[in-house]
Formats: C-alpha cells, structure tokens, sequence
C-alpha cells in the first residue's frame, strides 16, 4: 500500500504529460526509425514500446522502480528520430525527460552520471576536470591510457572517456596556400545585427578551436559578436539525464546572460545544445515567473550555420579536401536544421561535401550515453565509423561536440588519426587563407 502511494507520487510529473502521450495512435511508423529498436529488435526498446511503458506508469498498471521501465527508458539514446517520422506529431523527446525524472526518483542515477552531471554543472569542477583533460590531450597520455584499460565495465566506460579526450584533438585540414599581403575584411555598412555566442561546457573545455571560429566566422559575414557574460552549460546533459531541476538552474543562468547581452540571435555550434536551448520553453512551461522569458531566449537560438548562410555566407580562399558529413540527430531531427551546415561547406571553394549514408541515423555519443553504456553505444558508434569510412573522404566532419568525438574515437580504434572537424572550421580556414584576419 505505501509502495503504491510513493509510486503514484512519482508518476505524477509523467501523468502531467498525458496530452502528449494520448496523440500517439500506436501505427508504429517510428519503429525503423529507432535505431535501439533496429540493433535489439524488442518493442520495449522502440519509441511505440517506451511510450506504452510510460502510459503503463501513468495507469498505475506498472512500478517506476521496475527493472522493465528502468531498462527500456535508460536505452533510450534520445536522437529523436522517432519525431520527424510520426504522423501524430507526438513530442517523445519533452516526455522522454519526464519519463527519466520519474525513473531517477524511483531508483537513484548510476555514479557515473550523478558524477559527470556534477561536474558539467559547476564551472569549478569543469575547470579542473578539462583542464586535466587537456594536459593529458597535448601530453598524449589520453590514448596510452586508453589503450591499457579494459573494454567492459568501468574500465570500459573510462576507456570510452579518454579516447573520446584523445578524438578532440584538431582535425587535419589539408594545408594549402595563403594569399600574401594584408587584405582584411571590408568595412560594414550601417548597424550589425548582434548575434551573441554560447559556449557551452564541453566546447568551452576541448573545444575552443570551434567557439573562436564561430566568432570569427560571424566577425566575416559582418555580425556584431557580443559576449554573453554569465552564460553557463545549456543543461542539456541534465534535461537528457531526467535531471530537470539541474537543466532549469542552468538554463536561468543562460536566459539572464541572454537578456544582459541584447543580442536579438544567439548562435549555437553544438547541436544538442540548440536542441536543448531551443526546448527552453518547454522547460519552463509550468513556470509563470519564467516561462516567456525561456520562450523568447528560444525563439532567439540558431544554429550558427542558419545564421551565417542568411549572409551567403561569404566566400574566402580554396581549401582542398573532401569531408565525410554527417548529420547530429540534435540538428536534423529536434531542430530540422539539415541544409544549412551543408551550405557552409559548400560555400568553402574546394571542399569535395560527401554526405555519409546512413547519416540521419545517430552516431550512438548521444551525450554522455557512449560513456554510460559502452556496449551498445559502441555497436552503434562502429556502423556509423563503417559509413563515414567508405565515403574514403579526408576527414569526418559533423557540428556538434559529442559527434566529433563519438565518431574520432571510433576512427582512433581503427589506427586513423585524420579527426573530425566542424563545418566552421572549414569557413574559418578558407578566411585565414584569403587574409581576412589580418
Ligand atoms: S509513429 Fe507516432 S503515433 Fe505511431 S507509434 Fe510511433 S509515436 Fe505512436
Ligand atoms: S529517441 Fe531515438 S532511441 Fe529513443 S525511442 Fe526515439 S528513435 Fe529510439
């Protein structure tokens, strides 16, 4: 009896989603979609199976502590491609969260992600931890270390950590040649539109490559960059995790340092990033006191590849080299962002743009899940190093964090260092080669 009260309790932030669960008509469209479905072929792990176990939750038919939900929602990689191929429009991913939140209070989150969430949620702890990340980087010691620890169990998951440390290093861009004397970029006319940048935790930590082309490229196509003092990690780890109370904490940070910047646009180079920044109205919408300024900070969020192709964006200097191109799901399928990164490779003279096949399919990083569960995000982590493989392209290329180093990794374990880059990085080169920052 006190098990069932406890338990209903616990259902009840799910039971808040009904609405979102009753538009589902069970056709089962989204099953060749998911790609948990495809590899473990259970309908508990497709989206129609997880749906059912929620609504099973909800009915009071099935214990949120129960190893059945606990199992199939864990599974879940959270890609969303079970969102543009559902008639019904059903919004999985917002109850996905919820779904989690309700698992996490049955049955506490493994050590791992209670440990990687602490960290990614205070600036302290991320500061020391990629910082050591870094010195282990540029020491070379990532890659030894991973090579001496076993694949299975925890010494698999911080295997899986430490060669995703290794597969952030710099991409290999072809060199080529640079335009000789000082050319610099043209003066521009009347007020720039101020777009201010997010920087992200995992970006900011291994990836500030990526952030200083991102302003430089914007800085090129005649955008006033601002800084967002203040701004913090988007929270989407969090939000995935089910951790929603940590995701809000983080995203008020991010809507107040918004409103401080007086962008009117704040660009996002990581994929699951804008996802998350772009649900920001969601997150809050049982907040009045929030609620439309988390709607007006995600109407703002663009990918920084639909800001830059609104100006072209401009053309800069050849850089040879063919990437093998890959879609984040957290583009393609929660933002339904698929052209515009294209267009900015092939705004780039010179780059040979071979989309992988296969590449609405998730690359199985799926944020912290190719660390929390190595056996399955692995599997689907070698299907996708198979097709960006055969595309023989120069380099991997994908614009979000997690995917680069899902996928180098993959490409590490195979003895090819070439990297992976991001489609800014490509920009970013073809200006320096055609002398615009001097
Ligand atoms: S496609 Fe949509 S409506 Fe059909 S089973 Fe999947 S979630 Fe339900
Ligand atoms: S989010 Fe991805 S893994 Fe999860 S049910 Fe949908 S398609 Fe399957």
């Amino acid at each position: 009896m006190a098990d069932t009260i406890v338990n209903g309790k616990l259902a009840a932030a799910l039971e808040a989603q009904s609405d979102r669960l009753l538009p589902c008509v069970h056709c089962g469209f989204c099953l060749p979609a998911c790609p948990t479905y495809n590899r473990l072929g259970d309908e508990n792990d497709s989206p129609r199976g997880r749906l059912h176990l929620m609504n099973a939750v909800v009915e009071g038919r099935l214990d949120p502590a129960s190893d059945a939900f606990q199992t199939h929602i864990d599974r879940c990689l959270g890609c969303r491609a079970c969102e543009p191929v559902c008639p019904s429009g059903v919004e999985y991913g917002a109850l996905l969260e919820v779904a989690r939140e309700t698992a996490n209070a049955a049955r506490p989150l493994p050590r791992l992600t209670r440990a990687l969430l602490t960290i990614m949620g205070s600036r302290p702890l991320r500061s020391v931890v990629f910082g050591g990340g870094r010195l282990l980087r540029t020491l070379g010691l990532a890659r030894v270390l991973a090579d001496r620890l076993p694949k299975s169990g925890r010494g698999g998951e911080l295997r899986q950590a430490l060669s995703m440390l290794e597969a952030s290093r710099a991409g290999s861009i072809p060199p080529g040649p640079v335009a000789h004397g000082a050319r610099g970029l043209p003066q521009r006319e009347g007020s720039a539109v101020r777009v201010a940048t997010l920087d992200g935790c995992v970006q900011a930590g291994l990836y500030s490559r990526v952030n200083r082309a991102t302003e430089r490229t914007l800085d090129a196509n005649g955008y006033e960059v601002v800084s967002m003092r203040g701004q913090d990690c988007c929270g989407a780890l969090h939000a995935h995790a089910g951790d929603l109370e940590g995701a809000r904490r983080l995203a008020k940070r991010n809507i107040e340092a918004f409103e401080r910047s007086g962008a009117s646009t704040l660009a996002v180079n990581a994929a699951g990033c804008g996802a998350t920044m772009t649900d920001y109205g969601t997150l809050f919408e049982d907040d009045a006191a929030w609620r439309e300024r988390a709607e007006r900070v995600a109407a703002a969020v663009s990918d920084v590849s639909e800001v830059l192709v609104q100006t072209g964006p401009r053309r800069g200097a050849m850089v040879e080299c063919s990437v093998a191109y890959d879609h984040p799901c957290h583009l393609m399928h929660a933002q339904g962002v698929v052209e515009a990164p294209l267009s900015v490779l092939r705004a780039v003279p010179g780059v040979d743009v071979r989309v992988v096949e296969g590449a609405d399919e998730c690359c199985g990083g799926a944020g912290i899940y190719a660390m929390t569960h190595p056996d399955l995000g692995g599997e689907i982590g070698e299907d996708k190093v198979d097709a960006v493989r055969a595309q023989g392209a120069d380099m991997a290329c994908t614009p979000n964090a997690g995917c680069m180093m899902q996928i180098g990794s993959g490409l590490l374990r195979r003895g090819d260092d070439t990297g992976t880059v991001h489609p800014v990085e490509i920009l970013d080169e073809s200006y320096r080669r055609a002398g615009y920052y001097r």
